[in-house]
């Protein structure tokens, strides 16, 4: 704002000055050249004169401080600028006019305090506003002069709101906006929209607006004040052609901004006006030293000890200070694209030597401010001419020569590296279980090699081979890389006592990709497995084999098996078999079957009807199956009689005898015979014989055993 007031000063001196004082005045005097005063009896402070009324402060209070509180209103007529803390504290002041259309410049807390102030009019041509300047007015605490959380007196945008959130819209029509006008608690606002309206945006107006990510500035906008949006959170701008000046600081610290386009309008630009931006901090948009966006030259690093720079050519505009202070530069060479020097864009570089074009506007700018320059050859380089000097490695370089000097320039040809021209790939290490191996090739040109890994072999898995069962079955498990392996009955400890006495043997054909095989034994009891493995090692697992075996008890025309538990089917047919399938096929195959007759019980009673050898195959689940052959002979006793007199022997397991006169076939003709009788085992005697006394006639005897064995008798006593 400084650099405004210097130019408004210049035109303050071809304004006439012009001012009347009126009677009945309480007290008067000046407050800036050419300003004067006057208070009159009814309160009113009347302030005439086109110029600057002062600057106060709370050491250097305005003329009218004593009489402050008689202040009813202000008129100010023609003022050119409102001096910093000028009516502070008039707390009955209730209305502040300015008259006339001079009025450029409010400073800082101008109306501070004045809490009765609730009529304000500052015309139309003010062009910046300091901050704070309505703090503690009645004006300002009316909700009714808030416009979507903005505080506007004519086209002056003074504030906004503490809380304000989300967009962010100054009103259109607005010219200023003020000093620090945004100020928030915790920025909630995520945009700004500046309309065309708006010339200046004042200094820290947006400052610390952490939670914008998008700033639009319309073309009209001409001034952009320090800091005014310092740490916003926006990633890309631009700047319209509009505006002339960005102040120091402008965007610093916007961290995310990368993306920045500038106007073509800009004739002030502050140096650190994106410090601290992505854009800054991108490697991208340094050339040689020095920071670039688009034609304008904002920043250079002579404090990393560069002590010269060669401004990039196409460069338009340096910024403010560009250079200024780098006492350690001793030359810049400045392209004749460069029209627009920086204000102090060369002050205080003591040994600077400008290197510039004949006929350049740097060479005019050299000498109206007596820096040293060197003329420099702008040079007219011919085509590049490639040195055919590349590399498996490394690109090879180009040349041209400059017509007017001779200079040579020389730039790496890109995309010239030759790359290497390898032969075949061979084996130079060999990859073992702990270690990887090595193939290598060989460039013919440079003798460079390139290696490449053989992976580690796989450690094959080693795991021991074990066995379980369940009943007969066997299985032996992880079975890797086997040749065969054999299972015998007994304990044994050598191949060939395993051979004597296998029950099977099991090849690696069998196995597929299994690794663990079941087989269902013959018998129980102790069990060796041998294993051979196709190293030519062998392993050898021993086992027991436990599981339920049926038990046989013969009676007569009964077989009874007990020992029941886990079991699947009892067969029996009469003949003699060694097979389950040869049993199915026979014509009295009969079988008896877990889930049927067998059910429930540990033991299971076969009923046989006629003699013969029959087969029995008591079959478990576990596919043990033991075969039983037995012969089944009726139980028969002896009969011999004598006259009338009957005697029967060999009654072990006799039921009783029946008889009944007449003849009969079966025990229950006998039975329900008239005259029937039943004799019990217990009339057996002595020699175990049971006699009989018959009267005349045919009888009929049935000696029935406890095997269901039925033995009939005609016999006829005469
Ligand atoms: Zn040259
Ligand atoms: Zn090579």
């Amino acid at each position: 704002m400084k650099r405004l007031l210097s130019a408004i000063l210049v035109v303050l001196m071809l304004v006439p000055m012009a001012f009347t004082v009126d009677a009945a005045n309480v007290a008067q005097g000046t407050c800036g050249e050419g300003m004067t005063w006057t208070l009159d009896d009814m309160g009113t402070l009347s302030i005439h004169g086109s110029g600057i009324i002062d600057n106060y402060g709370l050491w250097n209070e305005p003329p009218w401080y004593d009489y402050r509180l008689n202040v009813k209103q202000v008129i100010i007529y023609d003022a050119l600028v409102i001096g910093t803390n000028a009516f502070r504290d008039c707390t009955n002041m209730e209305k502040a006019t300015v008259v006339g259309s001079n009025l450029a410049i409010i400073g800082d807390e101008a109306f501070w305090g004045c809490s009765s102030l609730s009529q304000v009019h500052f015309g139309n041509t003010v062009q910046y506003v300091g901050s704070s300047v309505l703090t503690g007015t009645a004006y300002r605490a009316n909700p009714a002069n808030w416009v979507d959380g903005m505080l506007y007196v004519n086209n002056i945008l003074f504030e906004i709101d503490y809380y304000k959130s989300g967009a962010l819209n100054v009103r259109q029509g607005t010219q200023v906006i003020a000093d620090y006008a945004a100020d928030f608690y915790n920025c909630q606002v995520t945009s700004i929209n500046i309309p065309s309206s708006v010339k200046n945006i004042g200094d820290n107006a947006f400052h610390n607006c952490t939670a914008v990510t998008e700033i639009n500035i319309a073309e009209g906008v001409q001034t952009i004040g320090e800091y005014a949006f310092d740490e916003a959170a926006i990633s890309s701008l631009t700047i319209p052609n509009s505006v002339t000046t960005i102040e120091s600081w402008a965007f610093s610290d916007a961290k995310n901004l990368a993306d920045i386009h500038i106007g073509t309008g800009v004739t002030s630009l502050g140096k650190t006006a994106f410090s601290g931006t992505a854009y800054y901090d991108d490697d991208a948009n340094w050339d040689n030293g020095m920071l670039y966006c688009g034609d304008y030259m904002l920043y250079e690093r002579s404090s990393w000890g560069y002590d010269n720079f060669v401004i990039k050519d196409g460069t338009r505009v340096l910024s403010d200070d560009s250079f200024s202070n780098s006492t350690g530069l001793t030359s810049v060479q400045i392209p004749d694209t460069v029209t627009v020097f920086g204000n102090r864009s060369f002050d205080n570089v003591p040994n600077l030597t400008i290197k510039c074009y004949e006929g350049s506007l740097a060479k005019a700018y050299a000498e109206m401010r007596s820096i040293p320059y060197e003329i420099v050859c702008k040079h007219q380089f011919g085509e590049y001419v490639y040195d055919n000097n590349a590399t498996c490695y490394y690109n090879g370089t180009k040349s041209a020569t400059c017509a007017l000097c001779g200079e040579k320039k020389t730039v790496e040809a890109e995309g010239t590296a030759l790359g290497h021209n390898y032969g075949e790939w061979w084996v130079e290490k060999e990859a073992t279980y702990t270690e990887p191996g090595l193939m290598l090739r060989r460039c013919d040109r440079c003798a460079g090699c390139e290696e490449k890994e053989i992976p580690m072999l796989e450690m094959p898995v080693v795991k021991e081979p074990y066995l379980s069962s369940y009943g007969v079955q066997l299985t032996v498990h992880d079975l890797y890389d086997i040749k065969d392996y054999f299972i015998a009955e007994g304990d044994w400890n050598t191949y060939r006592e395993v051979k004597n006495n296998m029950v099977v043997s099991i090849g690696a054909a069998k196995l597929g990709k299994n690794t663990e095989y079941t087989y269902i034994l013959p018998h129980h009891g102790v069990h060796t497995v041998y294993i051979r493995y196709n190293d030519g090692s062998y392993k050898l697992l021993k086992t027991e084999i436990t599981g339920a075996e049926p038990e046989f008890a013969i009676n007569g025309l009964q077989l009874t098996v007990s020992e029941l538990d886990d079991i699947k089917v009892i067969r029996t047919a009469y003949g003699e078999f060694d097979s389950v399938g040869a049993m199915k096929k026979a014509a009295t195959h009969r079988a008896f079957t877990a889930k049927g007759n067998i059910k429930g019980n540990n033991s299971y009673k076969i009923q046989y009807r006629e003699n013969g050898v029959v087969t029995v195959a008591v079959c478990y689940n576990d596919g043990y199956t033991e075969f039983y052959t037995y012969e089944v002979v009726q139980k028969t006793p002896t009969v011999e009689q004598s006259r009338n007199i009957v005697t029967f022997g060999d009654l072990d397991g006799l039921y009783n005898i029946r008889y009944a006169k007449g003849v009969y076939t079966t025990a229950s003709q006998i039975k329900a015979a008239p005259g029937s009788v039943a004799i019990k085992p217990s009339k057996i005697d002595e020699n175990g014989n049971i006699t009989v006394t018959l009267a005349t006639g045919t009888y009929t005897f049935c000696v029935q055993y406890d095997d269901e064995s039925y033995n009939y008798y005609v016999i006829t006593v005469e």
